[in-house]
């Protein structure tokens, strides 16, 4: 039995990890389940599973969700400093880290030196600060189990490979719902087209992600830390069908490929019952239904946020935080109608210009870059 806490099991990767525990109840157990404010379904969670605890990051639903589960045998505390606490529970094994943005951060760090195995969701946690999370990870013996579709492919097709260098790595990308459109037709999209990605159910955040191709760009940097790789070690191509869910290529020349119909329980299920690949009902493959699965290179004069990426990435330190902090921003500020599609890499840009550049940066540093780069964007939305 592995003891899981979910820290975000109100969103979309939650409700589906919840799932895959439902579908295997000898395997999981539910120890803790965490939100940023959905008590409703929090709640609802708790009276099914049974976890030892709640925790509800917005305080004032502590009341809603203490008297809901009064009599129930179950712990429920309030607060974000809540959530980095209970990760340090002893009888939990995995954290699944599943909250939204940067938020993920410090409790990811605490459940890591708690020695907790990590199933990585929340990929603005290695954006942010991959040098500290991988070297906490390495001292600790923990591992990082990539919960993100193309990481999963990835750390899939290296099975079994570990004496072999990697040469580089292929990301696919869907391309999202803007794929080929020009500068002129993408002036005026709006929320709700930008939501309808064409082949995955996500949440909000990692839509409009999409839809701008940062998402791309996170996971590039997210799979520099994962997998020790430099930035030009990874490619990114364009596959709209969404198949093959990411590639390795070796030294030898040889290209593997992890493929199969996008459903994220399948990476949430590999990364909770790794090394074991767990029955699952989902629907198969079918050849008739795909007989062209094609490519694409990325256009990154449209999809400026890919280039925006590249270029933290080289520039390492804080960068990648400053562009994190700067896009969480824009794409928050998009769903409220306040800022136009073509705008969120202006501000990205501008903010990656002037916030304060640090080239070892702490933990602190971190946080305090965050910090300036969101305010740096806010004023540039006004
Ligand atoms: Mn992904």
């Amino acid at each position: 039995m592995k003891r899981i806490a979910i820290l975000g099991s109100t969103g979309s990767i939650g409700t589906q990890a919840l799932e895959v525990i439902s579908e295997h109840r000898d395997q999981f157990e539910v120890e803790v389940i965490t939100a940023n404010t959905n008590a409703e379904l929090l709640i609802k969670q708790a009276i099914e599973y049974k976890p030892n605890a709640v925790v509800i990051a917005n305080k004032d639903k502590y009341r809603e969700v203490y008297d809901a589960l009064s009599g129930l045998d179950i712990k429920v505390y309030a607060g974000e400093e809540s959530i980095e606490q209970i990760v340090e529970m002893s009888s939990i094994d995995t954290v699944l880290t599943a909250m939204v943005g940067f938020s993920g951060l410090k409790p990811t760090l605490k459940a890591i030196s708690a020695g907790k195995q990590i199933a990585l969701a929340n990929k603005e946690t290695l954006v942010v600060a991959g040098e500290i999370v991988t070297e906490s990870a390495r001292e600790k013996g923990v591992n990082i189990y990539p919960v993100d579709s193309e990481h999963s492919a990835i750390f899939q097709c290296l099975a079994g490979e570990f004496q072999n260098k990697i040469e580089k790595i292929y990301l696919t990308a869907s391309g999202g719902p803007f794929r080929g459109m020009t500068e002129n037709e993408l002036e005026n999209v709006t929320k709700n087209e930008a939501l309808k990605h064409p082949n995955w159910n996500m949440g909000a955040k990692v839509t409009v992600d999409s839809a701008t191709m940062m998402n791309k760009g996170l996971e590039a940097i997210e799979a520099k830390w994962l997998f020790g790789l430099e930035p030009f070690q990874i490619d990114i191509i364009v596959h709209p069908q969404s198949i093959i869910h990411s590639l390795v290529q070796f030294e030898d020349g040889s290209l593997k490929a992890q493929m199969g119909l996008p459903d994220m329980k399948l990476p949430i299920q590999y990364a909770l019952g790794y090394p074991y690949r767990l029955k699952s009902p989902a629907k198969r493959f079918s050849f008739a239904d795909y007989p062209n699965l094609t490519f694409e290179s990325v256009n990154t004069k449209i999809f400026r946020n890919i280039a925006l990426a590249y270029e933290s990435l080289n520039k390492k330190g804080n960068m990648p935080c400053i562009m994190n902090a700067a896009n969480e921003v824009v794409v928050a500020a998009f769903l409220c109608n306040k800022i136009k599609f073509l705008r969120m890499p202006d501000v990205i840009e501008k903010c990656m210009a002037k916030a304060t550049y640090i080239i070892k940066p702490s933990l602190e540093d971190y946080i305090e870059s965050d910090k300036e780069s969101r305010e740096l964007a806010i004023n540039l939305l006004k």
